[in-house]
């Protein structure tokens, strides 16, 4: 059995350099909080022009956390995010392509224009990504798409969303295949309901719906979300690829 003292180095992201996208709040920012107090240093991202304070020094060490404001859906966010992993730490270790946008849309009330901003922001961009992180992850490297459980399971009034997420599932089956043999290993986590501020008050029914189904009872919180993303991410993963990794409660099994 592992000790814990080795348990702890498996985890250990000292040394390495994360991208996480669209970190400013969610699951994104609870992912870069953790892969921070494991010892990575880290771009985030955010359409925000200047990243507010207070997220800044929630960081332990903001000197080793840089902010890259972006819109996902223009040209060139990809390059100019992995140029700055390169520029400011020479190297590039994990990706998380964890922004995504959910609009709410039926395939009959959807129109092309709603399609393909979720395509372009969920698949085009997360694709980019991994392209340019590819090129840069010269030490070998950790790529986690953030999927869903609707990648597999869709539900009425998110027929866009649920497609760009089973898209999403693939691709990382691809780019696992792609970047294996140069040292790369791609896996997806896909989350289940997860509490955000707010959501209990503005959406009971669904919080109640989701915890009557799921077999753990419960939505999940940020930082479920992000201690596998930690799993995946480091050296405990080293044989890992290509998996698809439901952080859920187990809502797949009954839906
Ligand atoms: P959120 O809406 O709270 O945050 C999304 C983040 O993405 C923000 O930082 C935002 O600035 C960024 N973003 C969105 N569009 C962008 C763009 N065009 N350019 C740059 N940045 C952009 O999201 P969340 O609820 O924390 O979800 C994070 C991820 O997890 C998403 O991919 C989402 O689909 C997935 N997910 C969430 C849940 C959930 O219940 N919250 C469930 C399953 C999957």
């Amino acid at each position: 059995m592992l000790d814990t003292m080795s348990a702890k180095n498996l985890l250990s992201l000292d040394g390495r350099v994360a991208i996480v996208t669209g970190s400013t709040r969610g699951i994104g920012l609870a992912v870069a909080r953790k892969f921070a107090g494991y010892g990575a240093s880290l771009i985030i991202c955010g359409r925000a022009e200047q990243l507010p304070d207070e997220i800044m020094f929630g960081f332990r060490d903001p000197s080793r956390v840089t902010y890259v404001s972006c819109d996902l859906g223009a040209a060139g966010s990809a390059e100019r995010i992995v140029a700055a992993a390169n520029d400011t730490h020479g190297r590039l270790d994990i990706l998380v392509n964890n922004a995504g946008i959910q609009p709410p849309g039926d395939l009959q009330s959807s129109n092309d224009e709603e399609w393909r901003s979720v395509l372009e922001v969920n698949v085009v961009a997360a694709a980019a990504l991994m392209r340019c992180a590819a090129a840069a992850m010269t030490h070998g490297g950790s790529i986690i798409n953030i999927a869903s459980s609707r990648s597999t399971r869709p539900g009425m009034g998110m027929a866009a969303y649920s497609a760009s997420k089973s898209a999403l599932l693939n691709l990382t089956q691809s780019a696992a295949v792609e970047l294996g043999p140069l040292g790369a290993r791609v896996n997806a986590v896909s989350p289940g309901l997860v509490n955000r501020p707010g959501l209990v008050e503005s959406w009971p029914e669904g919080v109640k719906r989701f915890s009557d189904s799921a077999p753990l009872g419960r939505i999940g919180e940020p930082e479920e979300i992000a201690n596998a993303c930690l799993f995946l991410a480091g050296d405990a993963a080293s044989w890992i690829t290509g998996t698809n990794l439901a952080v859920d409660g187990g809502i797949t099994l009954v839906r």
